[in-house]
């Protein structure tokens, strides 16, 4: 069976529901009890609905990735300064 994703249009509750193929979709919301729910069409619209959220937090955190980019940098940095000293002391024990 697959699972089809609902939207309320009243309160916005969203929720995934198992259901038949056959059934006919759902209309009232379990939250506040309108007939406002809207079935999203397949994992397809999901995807894409939460894919354009991913981007919008991108695009507006650019100053934010740019500085984790140079920690990670650094950090990457200092991980293979250690790493080299650990093989080089393996090394040699060996
Ligand atoms: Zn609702």
């Amino acid at each position: 069976m697959p699972t089809y994703d609902y939207v309320c249009n009243a309160c916005n509750h969203q929720f995934e529901l198992f259901q038949s193929i056959k059934a006919s979709p759902k209309r009232k919301c379990p939250e506040c009890g309108r007939a406002k729910l809207r079935r999203l069409i397949g994992p397809g619209a999901a995807i894409v609905f939460k894919g354009s959220g991913f981007y919008k937090t991108d695009y507006r955190s650019e100053s934010y990735k740019k500085a984790a980019a140079a920690e990670k940098k650094n950090a990457s940095d200092t991980a293979a300064n250690s790493d080299g000293k650990d093989k080089g002391k393996k090394k040699a024990e060996k």
